[in-house]
Order: C-alpha cells, then sequence, then structure tokens
C-alpha cells in the first residue's frame, strides 16, 4: 500500500515535516540517509549539516544551561553514543544533541524512519515512486523533499583535519565561539556570502582577511562597498589557500597561501579559515524530475508555498532556499510542507 507521506531527508526541515505530519496521523515515513563513508565525505549523512557543527545558540528555545538531565530523559538510550559524550557544564545546545532532540521527537509521534538515501524518483506515475540504495521501492502519494545542500569544501587533506577545530563552513553557527575572539581570521571566497561572513566576523574578529582567487568580487556592489569600508577587513586579491597551517593542541594556526598570477606563497596567521565558497544542494537524485533553478536548487512555484513543479511534491529546506540557510528557517518550512502535504491528501480525499 502506498504511503500518504514519504520524507526525504533528517535535517531540521524533514524532522519539523515528519512532527507535524505525525501529529496529523499521516504516519510519516522519513528517509534519513545512509551512514556510508561516501555521504560522510560528501557531508551528507544522516541528521544534516547541523550535526557537523558544534554548539548552535542562535536556535530559539535553547539559552545556554545544564542540558544533561534534559537530554538523558528525552533522548532513546540507543541513541545517546551518537551525541558524543554529555557535558556536564551549562552549554547551548550542540547541533548533534539538536538533531537527535527533533528525530525522538518525531520518533515519540510516531514517525517510522528508513537509514538510506533515496537515490532515484518516479514523479511521473500516482502514486510515486521512490527507490532507496538498497534497492527497495516505496510507493507514497506525497512527497517532502528536504535533503538541504552542503557547503562546498577546497577538498584540502589539512582542511579536513581542523574541521570543527577552526575550519568551519558558517560564519553565522561558529563565528561567536571563544577560539575566534579578538584573533585575526581568513574567509576564503568573493561571493555574497564571501563578504557577509567577514563583515560578520568582524564583530569577533581583530582582522579579517578576505581571500579571493581573482582580482575582483562577485559580490554585488553594495555588498563590496561595505568589505571596502571595513578598516577590519583586509582583501588578499589573486590568492588561493594551499594549506591549512596548525597543531593537534591548538587547532588553526594560520594558512599558507598561494598566488593565482604567479608562482609566490607566503603565510598568515589565523585561528580560523570560514569557507564562503558557495554550497551544492542536494537534488542529484531529481534531475529530470523536478524543476531545478540554474543552480540545482529545486524552484519553488508559487510564493509562501513550499509547491514544486509537480503537484503532491513538497520542498523544504536548505534544498529550496540559497538565501536564509538557517535551522530555523529549515525546521519553519518543514512545517509549511507539511501543513501543505495534509491539505493536499484531505482535498485527495487520500
Ligand atoms: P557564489 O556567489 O557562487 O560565490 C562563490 C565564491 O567562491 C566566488 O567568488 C568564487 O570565485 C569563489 N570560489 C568558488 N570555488 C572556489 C574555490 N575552489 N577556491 C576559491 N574560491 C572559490 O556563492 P555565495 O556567495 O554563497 O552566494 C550564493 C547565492 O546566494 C548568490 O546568489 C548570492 O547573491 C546569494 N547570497 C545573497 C546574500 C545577500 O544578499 N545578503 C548573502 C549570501 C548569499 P569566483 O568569483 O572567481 O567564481
Amino acid at each position: 500500500m502506498a504511503e500518504k507521506v514519504v520524507i526525504i531527508g533528517s535535517g531540521p526541515a524533514g524532522w519539523a515535516s515528519a512532527i507535524y505530519t505525525a501529529r496529523a496521523n499521516l504516519r510519516p515515513l522519513v528517509f534519513e540517509g545512509a551512514v556510508t563513508e561516501e555521504n560522510r565525505q560528501a557531508g551528507t549523512l544522516p541528521l544534516g549539516q547541523l550535526a557537523l557543527t558544534t554548539e548552535v545558540e542562535n536556535y530559539p528555545g535553547f539559552p545556554k544551561g545544564l542540558l544533561k538531565p534534559y537530554l538523558e530523559s528525552a533522548i532513546d538510550e540507543s541513541r545517546r553514543q551518537m551525541m558524543g559524550p554529555l557535558s556536564d557544564e551549562p552549554h547551548a545546545v550542540t547541533g548533534p544533541e539538536l538533531m537527535e532532540l527533533m528525530r525522538q521527537q518525531a520518533v515519540n509521534f510516531g514517525t517510522r524512519i528508513i537509514t538510506d538515501d533515496i537515490v532515484a524518483v518516479d514523479f511521473q506515475q500516482r502514486p510515486f515512486r521512490l527507490t532507496a540504495r538498497e534497492g527497495t521501492v516505496t510507493e507514497a502519494h506525497t512527497v517532502i523533499v528536504a535533503t538541504g545542500a552542503r557547503a562546498n569544501y577546497l577538498g584540502l587533506p589539512s582542511e579536513e583535519r581542523f574541521k570543527n577545530r577552526g575550519v568551519s563552513a558558517c560564519a553565522v553557527c561558529d563565528g561567536a565561539l571563544p577560539r575566534f575572539r579578538n584573533r585575526p581570521l581568513v574567509v576564503v571566497g568573493g561571493g555574497d556570502s564571501a563578504v557577509e561572513e567577514a563583515t560578520y566576523l568582524t564583530k569577533f574578529a581583530s582582522i579579517v582577511y578576505l581571500v579571493h582567487r581573482r582580482d575582483a568580487l562577485r559580490a554585488s556592489k553594495i555588498m563590496q562597498q561595505r568589505v571596502f569600508n571595513n578598516p577590519k577587513i583586509e582583501i588578499v586579491w589573486n590568492h588561493v589557500v594551499d594549506e591549512v597551517l596548525g597543531n593537534d593542541e591548538d587547532g588553526v594556526t594560520g594558512v599558507r597561501l598561494r598566488s593565482t598570477v604567479d608562482e609566490s606563497t607566503r603565510e598568515l596567521e589565523a585561528a580560523g579559515m570560514f569557507l564562503a565558497i558557495g554550497h551544492t544542494p542536494n537534488t542529484a537524485f531529481l534531475q529530470g524530475q523536478l524543476e531545478l533553478h540554474d543552480n540545482g536548487y529545486i524552484r519553488l512555484t508559487t510564493p509562501f508555498r513550499t509547491y514544486t513543479s509537480v503537484e503532491g511534491v513538497f520542498a523544504a529546506g536548505d534544498v529550496a532556499d540559497d538565501y536564509y540557510r538557517q535551522a530555523i528557517t529549515a525546521a519553519g518550512s518543514g512545517c509549511q510542507a507539511a501543513l501543505d502535504a495534509e491539505r493536499y491528501l484531505a482535498a485527495q480525499e487520500i
């Protein structure tokens, strides 16, 4: 029998839509993604981008506090080791903790979960047909796509080594951490994200080096001007990062840069390196089935709705949002997608 709602993805958008559809008695089935080395390398493991961050200080409802007793009481024991050791100190909820809490909340209301990827979809037929990596085919009357996006990294082994210890792809998530306070920081990129993140980081850093591979920024003129006018930002033109420097004790201590116009190299002292070289939405499996924008993000067809080009298929979170990209906006749109799916099913009398 076809499922009423299948949710693909397990970040905040996926779990919010699961919580809402479960409470509407639609018995949602979530494909949370597979635990594979390929997904680890790509940054697409279950629980999404938040599972790759440290403390989340901007998710409403989670001020800093003593969370250990709460986490122990709220989350099923079998899942607790997935979060890492629980801190005895007051802290802001961590990304993995927040995601486990959302997952548990969805389970509490009867959400069923399959730990696998959907690798192919057929939206021409009704019910829709979804093929998992292991080969099983699931039929569904509605689908909520919440597969998110992944930050692009440079691909250097040294960058991998210092992820979460000075290397970050999210200034808004990590910029305020103590390790970055009053220290020099590096931002890589030349688009709107790079200039926005560089500007944001000047709140904490002693100086921000904006390292860009060309001699002109891609960012909009007004955003560029903010960077040019900010005395705490120094633009390093025509350079790329060749290696992240650091050690086990301190994490990142600097970067080695290579010129893109000659063979020269130079080193910069820095406590952190923030990548802002774009994101890639996780939409490869939707090619030819759903309308996508040129940059690969799902095209939503109606303002303030989660409708896609196929009736009955809804999209939520970063997979359809290259602009806000926050946990709270993703969760909010997951709720919207759930309500849209519920109304669609009611209208179809399914
Ligand atoms: P983007 O516009 O694609 O810019 C990516 C930047 O990274 C480019 O400057 C690019 O250099 C550089 N880059 C890419 N790969 C690189 C590599 N391997 N090594 C070094 N540099 C590399 O991405 P984005 O800045 O994330 O923006 C995405 C979209 O969101 C845009 O449409 C943007 O306008 C929008 N956005 C808007 C706002 C806002 O209005 N407040 C804020 C953030 C984002 P090249 O320039 O040489 O290609």
